[in-house]
């Protein structure tokens, strides 16, 4: 009796150590979309590995990844904007990843040598035709000229998405340039910075300001809704691409990286460049009316076709990430928080 015991718990404890270091990925996700079922459940199809997901804020996962330290479970951290996965990259907690196949996928500004981007999404103005003119808000410079006095509404300055666009203006136009536009920004508020991206879209629709920038799927979001009060609002205003006639539109990323400690990178290595492959690009930016990195990719996303093609900037979003510290404290200098 007691052999028979010990034979099944040890077959059972050997059933367990299999399954953890040859079919389970544990992939700790900042990002949560309604394709997740097919981008994660199709990994599994094809390679029989195991996914388990944490799904929680940036700042928790972080936490966690880092209290776990040595023991942690972590094999992929999954997260949006680049700065933020700086952020990450600086607690040291990535693994560096060389893969020729996400180096022959992914372009070569969208990656790092520790973290690679699955999809973007640019930093579009929007504007309401009735309060200003669309030659006025062509490009993010214009957005601080004091003709549009009292016009501009923004989520708060501190926000990474501002603070990555604020990087990119840094690095296009100088520091001294880019605290000069903070101010002028922050003069030509319509109202102070509340809300997120989508609540500036509104507020443009609702004439309480003339313009605002907001990142594309918010945009993309309400476009696809079907709810009466969206269609209103995009009816309402009107997008720009910026700096079609400089360095192009800002545009930011969701990525990924393999953990330090992960303790299955064989499988991470492959969850990552799966998520390359043309299937799980699709899922993983049009769950989320976002760009696919690979350029082969096109996603199936009527308020992305009807937003049409642009011209991206193509700083690496290594340099850009790198530069939200100085993007910070030239916001924080103007006012713009
Ligand atoms: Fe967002």
């Amino acid at each position: 009796m007691i052999n028979k015991l010990l034979l099944a718990a040890l077959a059972s404890s050997f059933g367990l150590s299999a399954a953890a270091t040859a079919a389970e990925l544990n992939i700790y996700s900042a990002r949560h979309y309604q394709t997740d079922e097919q981008l994660y459940g199709n990994f599994t199809k094809q390679t029989g590995i195991k996914i388990n997901r944490i799904e929680a804020k940036e700042d928790e996962l972080l936490e966690r990844i880092r209290t776990e330290g040595a023991n942690s479970p972590a094999d992929v951290f999954i997260t949006v904007d680049a700065s933020r996965l700086a952020k990450a990259d600086e607690l040291g907690i990535f693994a560096p990843v060389k893969s020729a196949e996400l180096e022959a996928r992914i372009p070569a500004h969208l990656r790092t040598s520790n973290w690679f981007s699955y999809s973007t999404r640019a930093r579009v103005i929007v504007y309401n035709p009735e309060l200003v003119k669309a030659e006025q808000v062509q490009t993010y410079e214009q957005l601080a000229d004091p003709a549009l006095k009292g016009q501009v509404c923004t989520r708060s300055g501190s926000h990474p998405y501002n603070l990555s666009l604020g990087a990119a203006l840094i690095k296009h136009n100088g520091a001294a340039a880019t605290e000069k536009w903070a101010s002028g920004i922050v003069a030509n508020f319509a109202r102070a910075p509340k809300g997120g991206d989508t609540d500036q879209i509104r507020a443009v629709a609702a004439g309480e300001c003339g313009v605002a920038i907001a990142n594309s799927y918010y945009l993309a979001r309400l476009m696809n809704s079907e709810k009466a009060e969206d269609q209103a609002a995009v009816a309402k205003i009107k997008a720009v691409w910026p700096n079609q006639a400089s360095w192009g539109t800002h545009i930011n990323v969701s990525g990924a990286g393999m953990l330090k400690n992960a303790p299955n990178k064989e499988a991470a290595v492959k969850f990552l460049e799966y998520l390359a492959s043309d299937e799980a690009q699709t899922y993983f930016a049009n769950g989320n009316n976002e760009w696919p990195v690979v350029p082969a990719v096109k996603v199936d996303n009527a308020a992305l076709a009807k937003l049409g093609d642009f011209k991206a900037d193509t700083l690496p979003i290594g340099e850009l990430a790198a530069t939200v510290p100085e993007a910070q404290r030239i916001f924080d200098r103007a006012g713009f928080r």
